[in-house]
């Protein structure tokens, strides 16, 4: 299979060729035919495999066979995703693969002053992509209009549709016309969504490209069990001992999140955030001066958990671990792009063996576990399997409570210095 012959005209195989896409990905090969052939799609298929080319690529070639037709405050084809930082890296997407086509494109996202967006929207747009809510912004202010709308994206298509954006969905669709192309994204799809994406999509094509809800294989994964209090000082030793490059840090709330970029520069490392409390602006220059290589620790809530593509990423940690189980695989892809390896580090305390189990039950997987000499926790975290048990009960080890009393084995001990 080539991008040839997918049928994909000239200007665009001109420019997978700078870019050095040598074929179409699993995902990319189903989806364009579909995408060209104007049907409704539902796509899952792992992180890092290429979706944003495998819409972007057939609708930007749609949109200049079709000719411009754009008409004022009018917009051909909209493209939603859930957070800012994604919709700006879609949006370089689309301009990369359209880059030897006459398009109009923009993006719109909060956080940033609107008049430029309506700027750009008023002589009409080909593409644009968006998050909820400062498109239905952009809406009350009668800055966009539906009327010539062909094709709806969704990309992470069941975080769109999950509750936390069905308020602003609701009234997207309300306003956009009833016959169009929509087309949903996504690595994860739990069963509600699936019912629900059924009633959105006219006789749809399904591709689905791997077994559902996985993990990259390429993407090793492990977790350590630790208590609560000793997470800071975990990471800190493990970040010293296995001699961590670039991390993409997760951690639960904004305020967390903070607290141990803190702690981090308190120690000299570089470290930058991201996460809902932060302006525009330093979220996004954070997340490019971390793609640049120029920050060494990235800490963030689940906002960079969905669609970021960081270019050669090794190592993600899961500080805690996600409340929604699809996130874990979410997080993890992260690192694992585009064929290449990665490692996924859980810290687990105690209260979180639910959360554990359900990833594992949702992953199809037992994780590993691998103990630090010197961090094993005071309350154990029990034992959990693929089949969704936390298997035993918690117990209390008997175990000094200074980590300075703990004797540390003298084989584990050994091991650790020569790692270092
Ligand atoms: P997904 O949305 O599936 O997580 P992306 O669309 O973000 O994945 O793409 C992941 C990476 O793979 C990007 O860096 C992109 O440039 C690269 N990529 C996409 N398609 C191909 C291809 N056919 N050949 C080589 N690299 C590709
Ligand atoms: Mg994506």
């Amino acid at each position: 299979m080539s991008f040839v012959s997918l049928g994909l005209i000239d200007p665009l195989l001109r420019c997978l060729d700078t870019l050095g896409y040598q074929k179409p990905t699993p995902v990319q090969a189903q989806a364009i035919p579909a995408v060209l052939a104007k049907r409704d799609l539902m796509a899952a298929a792992q992180t890092g495999t290429g979706k944003t080319a495998a819409f972007a690529l057939p609708l930007l070639q749609r949109l200049t066979m079709e000719g411009p037709q754009v008409g004022s405050n009018a917009v051909r084809c909209l493209v939603l995703v859930p957070t800012r930082e994604l919709a700006q890296q879609v949006y370089e997407s689309f301009c990369t693969y359209g880059a030897n086509l006459p398009l109009r494109m923009h993006v719109a996202y909060g956080g940033v002053s609107i008049n430029p967006q309506m700027m750009k929207l008023r002589k009409g747009l080909d593409v644009l992509v968006a998050t909820p809510g400062r498109l239905l912004d952009l809406y009350s202010q009668n800055a966009v209009k539906f009327d010539a709308l062909q094709t709806l994206v969704l990309d992470e298509a069941d975080r769109m549709l999950d509750l936390g954006f069905s308020r602003e969905l609701d009234a997207v669709f309300a306003a956009l016309p009833k016959q169009r192309q929509t087309l949903l994204f996504s690595a994860t799809f739990s069963d509600v969504i699936r019912k629900m994406a059924g009633e959105l999509l006219v006789n749809p094509v399904s591709v689905e490209v791997s077994p559902r809800n996985t993990t990259v294989k390429a993407v090793k994964q492990w977790a350590v069990t630790v208590d609560k209090k000793r997470k800071p000082e975990l990471f800190m030793h493990l970040l010293k001992k296995r001699r961590w490059g670039q991390v993409l840090v997760f951690v639960k709330t904004r305020k967390g999140v903070e607290q141990l970029a803190d702690i981090l520069q308190a120690e000299g490392i570089n470290a930058d955030t991201i996460h809902g409390d932060k302006p525009q602006p330093a979220r996004l220059r954070a997340l490019e001066r971390f793609k640049a290589g120029e920050v060494q620790i990235l800490v963030a809530t689940d906002v960079a958990a969905r669609g970021l593509d960081i270019d050669a990423l090794p190592q993600v940690v899961n500080f805690d671990l996600p409340i929604v189980a699809e996130d874990y695989i979410h997080r993890t892809g992260r690192t694992g792009r585009a064929g290449a390896t990665g490692e996924a580090i859980s810290l687990v305390c105690a209260d979180e063996v639910t959360q554990l189990a359900a990833i594992e039950m949702l992953t199809k997987q037992t994780l590993q576990r691998i103990d630090e000499a010197g961090f094993e926790p005071e309350h154990r975290v029990p034992v959990t399997d693929a089949g969704g048990k936390a298997m035993k009960k918690p117990k209390k080890l008997k175990q000094p409570k200074s980590p300075q009393q703990i004797i540390v084995p003298k084989a584990a001990k050994q091991a650790s210095r020569k790692r270092r």
